[in-house]
């Protein structure tokens, strides 16, 4: 795997693959590798002739209190797994080379940032959306594979590529867990053991909110109250949000009396632990 660290080498890689007729597998990620990130890395292989992935902690989506400095980093070790799971280059820029000096462009998207994680992390997804954008340019892929564990950002980023017409299709590839169920995340190292230990009742809380819709229950009040319920039982935590929205535009279904049978529906909630900030969702038919 070859290391590039500065964009004018990555656009003349694009382009020299473009001109062989190769498609190429896009994989974005901040680095601190777990097997999520490689599920996707390994996905692309499948279906992609080259496979770049990218490592970059962009500091336009942490807000001014989060953990920017603090995030966990490993070169030597990212590099290593991105190589062993068949990603064929690897584009690490410093943010000194990815945001020259001069750099003034924000990409905001509306609807689908605005409610959710957007509430408490008001600027994350205008940062999310900017650095996607910028690097999807560079890397003019065929394909993006994106995390379902992270939904709300996978939406920001298809009605992005919508909006503004942006050549490139996008693979939603499916949450990986650790055996006890907590969704892998490379923030998950900032938990206490206590907290470890009560993280996992996210993801059954979750679970038990989809097992009642499947069984029938359609009045959204209901469900989020038991939604809300379960989340208590990790007593270390604070709830930020729990909710039922349509999987689409993301709206709160609280308001109505009953769940739609048509589209999508998603659970989706987020858990404050004393370091961590854990997310998670699950997605069910309407
Ligand atoms: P991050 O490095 O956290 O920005 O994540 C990079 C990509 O990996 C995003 O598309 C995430 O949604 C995806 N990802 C993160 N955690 C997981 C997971 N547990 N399972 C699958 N994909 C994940």
């Amino acid at each position: 795997m070859k290391v590039l660290r500065l964009r004018s080498s990555l656009k003349k890689l694009t382009q020299s693959l473009k001109k062989q007729n190769k498609s190429i597998g896009f994989v974005p990620t901040m680095g601190f590798l777990h097997a999520g990130h490689l599920s996707l890395v390994k996905k692309a292989v499948q279906k992609d002739d080259v496979v770049i992935a990218s490592l970059f902690v962009n500091p336009l989506q942490f807000g001014p209190k989060e953990d920017f400095k603090k995030y966990p980093r490993d070169f030597n070790r990212d590099t290593r797994m991105f190589a062993k799971a068949g990603a064929d280059y690897l584009f690490a820029p410093s943010a000194k080379e990815f945001y020259p000096t001069n750099f003034q462009t924000e990409v905001r998207v509306s609807g689908v940032s605005q409610g959710l994680c957007g509430v408490t992390r008001p600027h994350h997804f205008g940062g999310v959306a900017t650095v996607v954008l910028k690097l999807l340019q560079l890397v003019q892929p065929d394909r993006l594979y994106l995390g379902q564990k992270d939904f709300q950002q996978i939406r920001v980023i298809e009605q992005m590529v919508s909006d503004l017409d942006v050549g490139v299709n996008i693979v939603r590839c499916p949450t990986l867990r650790e055996p006890d169920g907590l969704a892998m995340s490379s923030r998950n190292v900032y938990l206490s053991a206590q907290e470890r230990l009560e993280a996992p009742k996210l993801y059954q809380a979750l679970q038990k909110t989809a097992q009642q819709i499947r069984g029938g229950e359609r009045r959204p009040l209901v469900l989020q109250r038991g939604l809300i319920q379960g989340l208590r039982q990790a007593k270390y935590a604070k709830i930020d949000y729990a909710e039922i929205v349509d999987a689409r535009e993301l709206k709160p279904m609280v308001e109505s009396k009953e769940l739609p049978r048509k589209g999508e529906l998603l659970i989706v909630a987020a858990l404050f632990f004393s370091k961590a900030r854990l997310i998670d969702n699950i997605l069910v038919k309407g």
